[in-house]
């Protein structure tokens, strides 16, 4: 069956067409139709791309002044004569939708109806920048496709297998029983197919024979600890802002330093909280850039503090690394994806090096010469097996979307 993945966020609308099925899954033959993305919704001229492959990119800068325009948009596109890929809208048989929140409520992908789109609603304000505009892009996609499927993916409900002493901050407990604070955990499609593909592809074995830290690093950045495919504990907590450096966000820091700082630099809470989302992180350490490439250039033309913000960056990641390997009880397997872990050499590099002791043996010309489906980094019989794993979440929602369909058809 063809499905659209739609991931609706402030101000873009990215999607992908897959044709996929049970047997396409099990037999790695789904194909990918054509993706898109809609950038800068309600601003003079939003920018349009869409890729189909094999063919040249479509570009275009169209006004679009609000996500339903951008998502009749997306229709559009897909069936638009030239450069669509579809004849008619009807043969889209289902939609995924990325939710980011799912709270407590969800530990798996489910199709959405009015009971499951009331509980997206009560997650807005545990994700008040991304929920309503995840539910908002199911309600317009469901008026214009009312007779098919549409199921959400959370980013939260692959971790809700921690246990309560991994999410549980060490506040009242009342804090949790009343406000719901506590650590969820995100990117759980990113960490779910690391899992997936060490699986089928990198180790061959089945997911509940093993212990893997799946590290993500991309603009936003989190590493996760999982036994059996069950995912123990991840970095990110409450909110997207625990744990890892990232682009443009501080990670852990000290929650006194919050309170000390609002009350020297007399700032609001939402000032306190863009500083710490949007100016920290490698922006806030380089001074410069918030982009692995281009600290990595600054790096070897000599500036220091483009090397001090990759080498913190690494460092926190490291230190989770060793974390993860303790709360395992040793992992079998590390996985690195993600813009950064994709890419960056030199950041794989610096968390992996020198940790022999810990049974990680990182082969560093497998580390500068990975293929493009990716590959082993770590020496041939090294204890702990480190991969680079390209990461696809649209496939995730695509597979989660059939699968779902599937349940409800047996
Ligand atoms: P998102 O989390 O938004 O999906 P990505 O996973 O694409 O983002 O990661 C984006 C980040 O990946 C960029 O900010 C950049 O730092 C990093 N990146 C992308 N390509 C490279 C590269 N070739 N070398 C090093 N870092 C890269």
């Amino acid at each position: 069956m063809k499905v659209l993945v739609l991931n609706v966020g402030s101000s873009s609308v990215k999607f992908e067409v897959i044709e996929t099925s049970l047997e396409a899954i099990e037999n790695n033959t789904e194909q990918k139709l054509g993706r898109g993305l809609i950038d800068k919704i309600g601003m003079t001229s939003a920018t349009v791309k869409f890729t189909r492959p094999g063919a040249e990119p479509f570009v275009d800068t169209p006004p679009i002044w609000d996500h339903a325009a951008a998502i009749k948009q997306v229709i559009k596109l897909l069936t638009h004569p030239e450069h669509g890929i579809l004849k008619d809208a009807s043969e889209i048989e289902a939609v995924g939708h990325r939710v980011v929140h799912g709270g407590e409520y969800f530990s798996k992908s489910v199709i959405i109806d009015d009971d499951v789109a009331a509980k997206i609603k009560d997650c807005f304000e545990l994700a008040p920048l991304h929920n309503p505009h995840n539910l908002k892009g199911f309600q317009v996609m469901h008026n214009l496709m009312p007779d098919i499927p549409h199921v959400a993916v959370f980013d939260t409900s692959f971790h809700q297998t921690m246990p309560r002493h991994a999410f549980l901050y060490a506040l009242p407990y009342s804090v949790y029983q009343k406000h719901k604070v506590r650590r969820y955990g995100f990117h759980g499609t990113s960490h779910r197919y690391m899992i997936f593909s060490l699986e089928r592809k990198f180790v061959k074995k089945p997911r509940a024979e093993f212990k893997a830290i799946t590290v993500h690093l991309g603009n936003g950045c989190s590493i996760a600890a999982v036994d059996g495919g069950k995912s123990q504990d991840t970095s990110m907590g409450f909110t997207p802002l625990e744990g890892l450096i990232m682009g443009t966000r501080c990670g852990d820091i000290d929650p006194a330093v919050v309170l000390y700082l609002m009350g020297k630099e007399e700032i609001s809470m939402h000032e306190m909280n863009t500083m710490m989302n949007k100016f920290s992180g490698l922006q806030g350490l380089s001074g410069s850039s918030n982009d692995v490439r281009e600290l990595t250039e600054q790096m070897q033309q000599g500036n220091e503090r483009a090397e001090l913000a990759l080498r913190a960056f690494a460092y926190r990641t490291r230190k989770y690394v060793g974390a993860y390997h303790a709360a395992l009880g040793g992992a079998h397997y590390i996985a690195f994806a993600g813009g950064i872990g994709e890419n960056s050499v030199i950041v794989r590099e610096m968390v992996l090096e020198n940790l022999e002791p810990l049974g990680i043996h990182l082969d560093k010309e497998r580390n500068r010469s990975v293929p493009p489906g990716g590959g082993e980094i770590t020496k041939d019989g090294s204890p702990v097996r480190a991969f680079v794993i390209p990461t696809d979440e649209e496939l995730v929602i695509a597979r989660d979307t059939v699968r779902c369909i599937a349940k409800t058809q047996k």
